[in-house]
């Protein structure tokens, strides 16, 4: 190069590029205001009273702060130790700070609590809400605090220990403290089923438990087995199942005994999983372990289901939430990122994949908040047995779908942002990896549709009462009125019913869905959701949608920047 071209020399430190043509992160946004589904379901079903606490709970759990955590303690995994520093057995399992924030959020916000402690129409509805909310930032701590939700109609069959546990397990607090229970004045609780032989069928058990003087409800006893899935090994307690000489029995087993002495509940390891990171599950050993016996004797599996119902339920919350997570991102990313001449959010095959993907939220969202509303009205009118008998089979019938639906889901909703959604910078990694945790735990799929067709063949009136239910929007659509009528004729014959299990329930949750939106009342989702499900479409990928939909309405439910 001559002198006189000098000057045009590259820097060698000069810019190499801008960045431009990137989505804004999505954080700092109000998650509850910004989600017109998850509003209108509130008010639906009776819970508009709690939309100032939601709308708050949602300011937060959309800051950069609170999203941050759920990054954290899923990068800094629980640690396990076995012994201290001396040999003394602890059995310990520490935590990243950013976990115990989370924990923190979520029990003082009365995730655990508020439909127990505050029994009133929309208390489950408002409560799932705000479980929603919060599990958009990370799944992993949602474990603990369903279990400590779930266990109070368990823990409340024996009055002794209720009075003793319940007040502190529904203190609105977190003391992650490893101290004796008594010491402390919030609890949480975990639970106990799964075996090495066999975790569906926990009549397999073999932990044992023998009488420490007299026998039954409310009276220690000492277990000797193992657990081969035990979360959240930190918990104060845990609802444990084993057998004495009269059956499998459920027993409420402490860290600490009375005594100040460490309960004989030995960790072995920690499961090295594949999501859900953030929440230890461990591998343990009762070598004496002191409990105390709820329910009655050898009736340990109706004791403990109660506690199981609301984890299934809970199940159906959490990956409903995965789902909405899953298409905020996608939406926020789409809208943002322009190719070939338009941004994504403006291409139509990519308007097609994102709406069809929020009607898989917005399906998923409106059996969810049905069963919240059942579970309200069961609770607050035992008697009140349309509600009961409806939840009977939404329960599994719901968990099955939804949990079921989420993989594939969190897949299409990674893909839309590019190369970037497989990186665990962004969130969309993270929820994939979650995306199959909860069909598996509390029930696996096929032990869904097994539970659907137990609850017909002990209380066939469990199908009168589903019937009844969709017959409310009997007429408003032909589509659905057929599903609906060729849904009846599988079950005038039952043969074989195992192994079409899983085509019933599938079908039991789609007319359920379409229901709930046609009654829901927004047309452009009812009928969108009904023509792209409930047609003769055969099977399908997202972004399949039929022509002639009005998109524009469904898109804009979906755009976390976006409220209606
Ligand atoms: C993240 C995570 C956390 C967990 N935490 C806990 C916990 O805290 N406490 C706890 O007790 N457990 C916990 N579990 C265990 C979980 O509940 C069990 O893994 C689950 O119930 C399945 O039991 P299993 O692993 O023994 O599988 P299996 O019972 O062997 O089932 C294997 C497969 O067979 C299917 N199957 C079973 N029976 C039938 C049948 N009759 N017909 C057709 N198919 C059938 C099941 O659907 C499943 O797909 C956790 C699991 C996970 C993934």
């Amino acid at each position: 190069m001559n002198a006189k071209h000098e000057h045009l020399k590259p820097d060698p430190l000069a810019q190499t590029h801008d960045v431009f043509n990137q989505a804004r992160a999505l954080e700092d946004y109000n998650a509850y205001d910004s989600d017109t589904a998850l509003r209108e379901a509130v008010r639906r079903h009776g819970a508009g009273w709690a939309e100032p606490a939601l709308s708050a709970h949602g300011a937060k759990t959309g800051t950069a702060e609170i999203i941050e955590w759920g990054f954290l303690a899923n990068e800094h995994k629980p640690q396990f130790f076995s012994h201290d520093r001396q040999g003394y057995r602890v059995d310990y399992v520490k935590y990243h700070e950013s976990y115990h924030r989370l924990m923190a959020l979520g029990l003082e916000s009365g995730i655990h609590s508020a439909p127990w402690t505050d029994p009133k129409p929309g208390a489950h509805v408002a409560r799932a809400a705000k479980s929603y909310l919060q599990a958009q930032v990370e799944a992993g701590h949602g474990c603990p605090l369903t279990m400590t939700f779930a266990a109070v109609p368990s823990i409340s069959l024996k009055p002794s220990l209720a009075k003793e546990w319940l007040p502190k397990i529904l203190n609105n607090a977190y003391d992650p403290r490893n101290v004796p229970h008594y010491e402390k004045e919030a609890l949480t609780i975990g639970m106990g089923m799964t075996e090495k032989q066999g975790g569906s069928d926990v009549r397999a058990n073999t932990t044992r438990a023998w009488a420490v003087g007299a026998e039954g409800p409310g009276e220690p006893y000492e277990l000797v087995g193992h657990k081969w899935f035990t979360s959240a090994p930190m918990c104060d307690a845990f609802l444990v199942l084993a057998q004495t000489e009269n059956g499998l029995s459920c027993f409420l087993v402490p860290r600490w005994r009375p005594d100040g002495s460490k309960n004989p509940i030995q960790v072995q390891r920690l499961k090295n999983k594949m999501g859900n990171v953030s929440n230890a599950s461990s591998e343990i050993e009762l070598r004496g372990a002191l409990g105390w016996m709820v329910g009655e004797e050898g009736r340990g599996v109706p004791a403990i289901i109660e506690m199981v119902a609301m984890t299934r339920f809970d199940c159906m919350i959490g990956s409903a939430a995965g789902q909405r997570q899953a298409v905020a991102q996608a939406v926020n990313h789409a809208a943002g990122r322009a190719a070939f001449g338009k941004t994504l959010l403006d291409q139509p095959l990519m308007r097609n994949v994102l709406a069809d993907l929020q009607l898989e939220v917005e399906g998923s969202l409106a059996i969810a908040m049905r069963m919240g509303e059942a579970l309200d009205q069961s609770t607050l009118d035992p008697k009140n047995e349309h509600e009961k008998l409806l939840l009977r089979l939404g329960l599994p019938a719901g968990k099955y779908w939804i949990c079921k639906r989420s993989p594939f889901h969190a897949y299409e909703a990674m893909e839309c942002l590019g190369g970037n959604g497989v990186t665990e910078d962004f969130i969309m990694a993270r929820l994939y990896r979650e995306a199959p945790i909860n069909a598996i735990w509390e029930g696996s799929g096929n032990v869904q549709a097994l539970d659907m067709l137990r609850a017909l063949a002990k209380t066939p009136a469990v199908l009168e009462t589903w019937f009844a239910e969709l017959g409310k929007t009997a007429g408003s659509d032909a589509r659905l009125d057929k599903a609906v009528n060729a849904l009846k004729h599988e079950f005038a014959d039952m043969n074989d019913a195992e192994y079409r299990a899983r085509d019933i329930v599938d079908r039991l949750s789609l007319t359920m869905q379409a229901s709930q939106l046609v009654e829901a009342g927004n047309a452009s989702v009812a009928e969108a959701f009904i023509a792209s499900r409930l047609g003769e479409h055969g099977d399908r990928n997202y972004g399949t949608l039929p022509r002639g939909l009005d998109l524009e309405t469904i898109l804009a439910r979906a755009n976390p920047w976006e409220s209606s």
